[in-house]
Parts: structure tokens; sequence; C-alpha cells
């Protein structure tokens, strides 16, 4: 489809959600509707480009703006209220183009188009590792110190000791085997290409074993069928949805098989009458057979969340401790850190991993290198790693402080003064997200909002516009924000957005 197109339809798109939004004129869309003679007279009268822009340079309302950003808003401008005349002819004359109205909107979509697209967002939905919302803080310390190593060379690939080329990941490697006792490590991009380049390297062309409750999808089409058709390895399905015991394992293997994989589950849980083999059983398995074994773990934690609270998930620790050859894990979900695949497990399997061609095609950058690293070096005190890493310590936070969040932003909100706005604080559940823990329940307090005259999903939708945007949830018509994943800074940021924008 051209941009043009494209855009046209976006932009239809959103006019008529706008309109049916703030007038409900849903039969004036203009849906297989011809245009009038009068819409007719109006597009002719839709200034060009050109006119526009030589406006512009008279009165040069933002200054040194690049031609190519001025002529595309520009061309925005005009193509949204070309747009407007054909959804919106009973309400529309031509003082919609006058001078200075042209310049306000060519103005806004200059400003639009000079912001970042990808920035700071306040996540009140109470979803700590959230997906859409760029998953895992990184802590001040750790930023700071991929700011330091980006802004200057490093020793990225270079042994200083015998000044000589050296490897990319030995920076990570001794300290992933220093916290997870392991042997050997190995880091790539994200934790799906840790599992396809596992997968590719110890069987490819050849079969691997897993679970029927087990062939789960992790959402973003990550799917452990489709990974694996991917990685040239076929799979073997054993067991049942609910119940897989250990001689279906046995069953299955013969010359073919290269490969005994398990995989948490993820962001679903089976209840009732199910059975799975513990890892440990399947490594027996496997050195039974000659056959490794492998984990995917998902989302990896060297701490034991159970000590606080939480329910238990088996740490990297814990895993590695069975026996298992290879465990894969990512680095931005409950770890903490940066996105990223890591690998962890025996020498002579990951040494063969590492030698994988494919690994050139998954490798991580050194800004990526850098945060593991210093994220890494804080979890050799997990006193500090709960309370730097930002993950963390939001998973961990006592109720305590989320209320005092939760009643400092009502304060706030009702001394804004605006008699139209009442704040509330509520008890809500916050969830761990990133596919880990879903059953988890985290007790949290969060500030429901409620507007005379405006409903809770215009609320919505205006704090979700604002700068910086708000992302919040609706519940029984409440406007609501999840004060667990709000930091302390925001606060004030939210109460002034409230101020301005509602
Ligand atoms: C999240 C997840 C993955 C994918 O990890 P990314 O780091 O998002 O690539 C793979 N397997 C499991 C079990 C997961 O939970």
């Amino acid at each position: 489809m051209d941009n043009f197109l494209f855009f046209a339809m976006a932009s239809l798109a959103e006019t008529c959600y706008e309109a049916k939004e703030n007038r409900n004129i849903e039969n004036s869309l203009p849906w297989g509707k011809d245009v009038d003679s009068k819409q007719q007279s109006l597009l002719r009268k839709l200034p060009g480009v050109d006119r526009v822009l030589e406006l512009w340079d008279r009165a040069q309302p933002v200054k040194d703006v690049p031609r190519t950003v001025l002529v595309r808003s520009i061309r925005t401008t005009l193509d949204r209220l070309r747009i407007k005349v054909l959804a919106d002819n009973e309400l529309l004359d031509e003082t919609m183009f006058a001078e200075n109205r042209l310049l306000r909107l060519a103005v806004q979509s200059v400003n639009k188009s000079l912001e970042f697209k990808l920035r700071h967002v306040i996540n009140a939905t109470g979803v700590v590792v959230h997906t859409n919302l760029g998953r895992s803080l990184l802590s001040e310390g750790v930023a700071r110190h991929v700011a330091e190593i980006l802004c200057r060379y490093s020793n990225l690939e270079f042994d200083l000791e015998k000044g000589e080329r050296g490897s990319r990941y030995s920076c990570v490697e001794e300290i992933l085997c220093e916290i997870s006792g392991v042997e050997a490590a190995m880091v790539v991009n994200n934790n799906a290409g840790a599992v396809f380049l596992s997968l590719e390297t110890l069987a490819k062309a050849k079969e691997v074993i897993v679970s029927r409750g087990e062939l789960v999808e992790i959402g973003g089409s990550f799917r452990i069928p489709d990974v694996m058709a991917s990685s040239g390895a076929k799979l073997v399905e054993v067991g049942t949805t609910n119940r897989t015991h250990l001689s279906d394992y046995e069953g299955a293997i013969r010359d073919e098989t290269a490969l005994l994989l398990k995989v948490h589950t993820s962001n679903y849980s089976m209840v009732g009458f199910t059975a799975e083999v513990p890892l440990n059983d399947l490594v027996t398995l496997g050195a039974k057979y000659h056959l490794p074994v492998m984990k995917d773990l998902g989302s990896g934690n060297f701490v034991d969340f159970s000590k606080y609270g939480l329910m238990k998930e088996p740490t990297v620790q814990e895993t590695v401790a069975t026996g298992a050859d290879v465990v894969t894990f990512s680095g931005d979900k409950m770890l903490g850190g940066p996105q990223a695949g890591i690998i962890v497990g025996r020498k002579d399997a990951l040494e063969r991993i590492k030698k994988n061609p494919i690994n050139r095609a998954l490798r991580i950058d050194k800004m990526t290198l850098a945060a593991l690293e210093a994220t890494l070096h804080l979890y050799r005190d997990e006193s500090k790693a709960v309370s730097a890493i930002p993950t963390l310590r939001m998973l961990t936070l006592p109720l305590k402080v989320i209320s005092n969040r939760a009643n400092r932003l009502r304060s706030r909100l009702r001394k804004l003064g605006n008699d139209l706005l009442e704040a509330v604080v509520i008890n809500a559940s916050s969830r761990v997200g990133g596919g880990a823990l879903p059953l988890q329940e985290l007790p949290t307090k969060c500030v429901g909002v409620r507007v005379k005259g405006l409903s809770a999903s215009r609320i919505e939708r205006i704090v979700r516009e604002a700068d910086p945007p708000i992302i919040g949830r609706i519940e029984n018509d409440l406007f609501v924000m999840d004060m667990r994943t709000v930091q302390d800074d925001e606060i004030a940021v939210i109460a002034s957005i409230f101020k301005k924008e509602v």
C-alpha cells in the first residue's frame, strides 16, 4: 500500500474515532458516500503545500526546522484537513483553512514530528515486567556505566593482559559462572535467540523430545513448535496436555534423538489432574542414554522470590544444580537487566554453541554487554540486587510504601482545586508480567480518578496522549493508576498532567 493511502486510511480511522467520541455523528461518516458539491467546493479551496510553505517562511513560527520535516508536516496537515472535509461535511466551512489556523496545525504537526517516537511513559498499569512498556528498567548506576562505556573506546574484543584479540563475551561469562554455579556461559540477543541457537547447535536435523504440556506460545509469536521448526530440529511430542511421565520420554528415545527439552510454561498454568517430570529425573534419563538435557527457563531469576513472600520459582542456580546441560533465560524479565538471552551450562555443550556461526547474527551489542555486566555485579550481594534493580525492587515493594505513594498522589490531585475531579485510593492487585508467575497476586494500592462530565475512557485517552503519557487502566468506570510501578518522582508529574490536561 502506498504511504499516502495508508496514512489517509489511518487518519480517516482516527477522524472517525474522534467524531464518534465527541459528537456521536456516525451517520455522517463518509463510508460509501459520494463527495457532494459542497465538499468539492471546499476541497478546491484547500491551499497547496507551496502556499502553506510561503506562510511558514513569512511567519517562521518554529525556527530551524529541517525542510524535509517541514514539507512532510505540511502535507500531513493538509491531508488531515482533506479527510476532515470528506468526513464531516455538515459542520465545516472555509474558515477551517484560515491562515493562522493552518499555521497552528502545521506547528503542531512539526512539533510532533520533531519529538522522539521512543520516549518515557509512566507505567501505572501495575504490571512490573511490562513487555509493551519496555520490560525492565535499568538502575541508574547501571545506566551510568553504559553511558561511560558507550562514549569511549573499550576493550570489547581486546584481551588487555595478552595484548591481543579477545572474546566479546568474556566480561559476562565469568560472573555468570560465579553466580549460577555453571562451567560455561554465553549471551545472545534475547532468550528466543538463545533457544533457537541451542536447538540449532545441539539438535539440527535430529529429534528433540518435549512434553505436550510444554508446547507453549509465549506471545509475540514465540511458539516452541515454530522455533523448533526454524532451527531445523524435529519436534517429538510425548505425553498428554495435562500429564506426562518419565516413561513417555523414555519410550520416544531412539537413534535420531539429540536432546531432551523442558520448557517453562511461562504465562500459563495448569491445575487439577496434572503431572510433569521433574528436571532431575529427566537429567538422570539423559545420562542413561547419553543425551543432553536442556531447560528453557523463560524468565530466569537468581533470587528466590519465595523469601520475599512471592510464589516459589526455581532459581537459575537450582536449575543448573540438577545437572541440566543447557539452561536458557531472558536478561530483561525477572532478572531486571537489559534485553539479552543467557545460555549457561556444561562446558562441552556451550563450546559447541559458541562455535555455531549463527552466533554472529544473534550477537549482542556493547550497550547490552555493559548493562548486563553491571547488573550481574549487583547480584553478588542479594540485598543490593533487591534494592538497586528496579524490577526486583518493585516486585518486593512493601505495601506500606505503595500506600504512601497512593496517598501522596491522592492528596496532590485533591489539592488541584478541580471540583469536578474525585480521587480515591483503592485496593487492587499488581502483576509480575513478562510471562512470569501468572498466578501471583501482588496486593497493591491504586489511585482511581473520576471526573464529572468525562468518561473513564476519555480520561484514559487524555492522559495517554499527555507528555509524558500515563498508561493506566479502567475499572468500574474509574481511571485507575497502580502505584507499584509509578516511580516516586513521577507522582508530581502525574499531578501536573491532571492539572494541565483534565
Ligand atoms: C519469554 C520467554 C521466551 C522468549 O524470551 P525473550 O527474551 O522475550 O526472547 C522464551 N521462552 C520462554 C519460556 C519465555 O517465557
